[in-house]
């Protein structure tokens, strides 16, 4: 405790004569432990990370919209300089974050949730105001850029942990925590630089709100993890009313942007996207990679964009597949072979439904202990996988079978149907005459339930009355689920 002390006084020291920087917002000295330069750098290195775990969504137009945008608020901020971006995910989880000195990113799960382009302005001027105002600098320290990684790399060695843990790599550590100040300021900034583009930004509120039944519908999946991060929907949407109250009264018009947003969500993915792999009846199939393996029944399972992971019920027992960077499936086992800690027993290499393979039983030395398992590596295409079964060495035998099971069912994907399965997506229809949401449903033979076709048209009332050549969203297409 007391070395802590003494280099927190040093470093307070050290800024007093010369570590200071000005907050580009609040134009009041602070502490810069991170010039701006070093702040590009670390944000270049976040975004290339992003976009190994991530796809951008492939729609040139729709993420031209989006950088235009964003450039436009950008270069009337505090900091024009930056190397400014801003570019589409293709993540259904409705999302938004800054990496610092720049790269913005949106999900298409949020931009299916908004329907103005006043509302995507506000969240973009959110995600400025934290890079504007210097958070993700704080923030973002070089353990958590060190942290990212690990959602990229090959995962070797196993350990056996609760798949809660692992479902935790990649988007989940770009959520940075900024704290309640930080996230009001951040909104702060959002307001002030949508209102002095010229929109209305009385669509804030609608953003918050959206967001807020979206975690009400989703009840305990992924989302409220990004709602635990940021003040609640209600309190924000207050802070805006109080804003509007207090800000001067409007010269022009202001923009809303309804309709060109929409005709920019044409075509958009929604929700899982089934070319990315999917789950069905215990079977994960990857129709781009043509590639299916059985999953044992009961399990946990988990499609990442790196990897697929599972977890037996007594949370005992673990597969992990991805792709191994090896030349062949012989290289592979040999490199894998090679790593510390790690024994290997004589390696198999029959072909395994077609395809060359190498398998072997192997242990390995694991925080936790000993664990032992089965490691296979397929050769398919030009791209070598590898499929890692394991359990605790003591409860192993009583894996084996399920292991085995698992490790033979990898095969090519031959079922033209599956082949050829596309995501639902988003199409914006014109009302031919006024009706309601239900009967809307009915018209555009929507695939999704009705409270979410209300989700995603901000419709409070389904029975309410909505005029004839209303654009709205609708759903077409998808995928059966598991
Ligand atoms: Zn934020």
């Amino acid at each position: 405790m007391k070395m802590l002390r003494r280099w927190v006084s040093f470093l307070g020291i050290a800024a007093a004569l010369c570590g200071c920087a000005v907050n580009p917002v609040t134009g009041e000295r602070e502490l810069a432990l991170v010039s701006e330069s070093q702040e590009i750098a670390m944000g270049k290195q976040g975004a290339e990370q992003v976009q190994q775990t991530m796809a951008l969504v492939e729609d040139p137009e729709l993420q031209a919209y989006v950088d235009r945008l964003g450039q436009q608020l950008a270069a009337a901020s505090e900091r024009p300089e930056l190397p400014w971006s801003f570019a589409v995910v293709d993540d259904p989880t409705p999302n938004a974050f800054a990496l610092p000195g720049g790269p913005i990113f949106v999900t298409r799960g949020l931009l299916g949730l908004m329907d103005s382009e006043a509302e995507l302005v506000t969240v973009i001027g959110h995600e400025i105001g934290h890079i504007t105002a210097r958070h993700s600098v704080a923030q973002m320290s070089r353990a958590q850029l060190a942290q990212l990684g690990l959602g990229v790399g090959m995962i070797l060695v196993p350990e056996v942990r609760p798949l809660g843990d692992v479902a935790g790599l990649g988007l989940n550590l770009l959520m940075l925590k900024y704290g309640r100040d930080a996230e009001r300021q951040a909104d702060d900034l959002g307001f002030r630089y949508a209102r002095t583009q010229g929109y209305d930004v009385s669509e804030m509120a609608d953003v918050f709100a959206a967001l807020q039944r979206a975690g009400e519908l989703a009840g305990q999946s992924p989302i409220p993890n990004w709602m635990a991060s940021h003040p609640a929907p209600q309190e924000r949407i207050e802070a805006v009313e109080e804003r509007l109250r207090n800000a001067p009264p409007d010269q022009f018009e202001s923009t809303v942007g309804r309709s060109q947003f929409l005709g920019m969500l044409e075509g958009l993915a929604y929700g899982e996207n089934p070319r990315n792999g999917f789950f069905r009846d215990d079977v994960f199939y990857h129709p781009d990679l043509r590639f299916r393996f059985a999953v044992p029944p009961e399990w946990q399972r988990q499609n990442l964009p790196r990897a697929v992971m599972g977890v037996s019920p007594a949370e005992n027992a673990a597969f992990q597949f991805t792709l191994a960077p090896a030349p062949s499936a012989a290289e592979a086992m040999r490199a894998f072979a090679s790593q510390q800690g790690l024994q290997v027993g004589p390696t198999s290499s029959d072909r395994i439904n077609g395809l060359s393979a190498a398998t072997a039983a192997f242990q390995a030395q694991a925080q936790q202990g000993v664990v032992a398992g089965y490691v296979a590596f397929y050769e398919q295409g030009d791209k070598v996988y590898q499929l890692v079964t394991y359990s605790p060495a003591e409860a192993f035998e009583g894996y084996r079978q399920t292991f085995q099971t698992m490790i033979d069912s990898f095969a090519p994907l031959t079922d033209p149907a599956i082949l050829n399965v596309q995501p639902a997506e988003i199409g914006i229809a014109r009302l031919p005459r006024s009706m309601n949401l239900v009967e809307f449903a009915r018209w555009s033979e929507s695939t999704i339930p009705l409270e979410e076709l209300a989700l995603i048209n901000q419709v409070q009332n389904v029975e309410a009355t909505i005029e004839a050549d209303t654009l709205l969203k609708q759903v077409r297409g998808g995928v059966g689920k598991d």
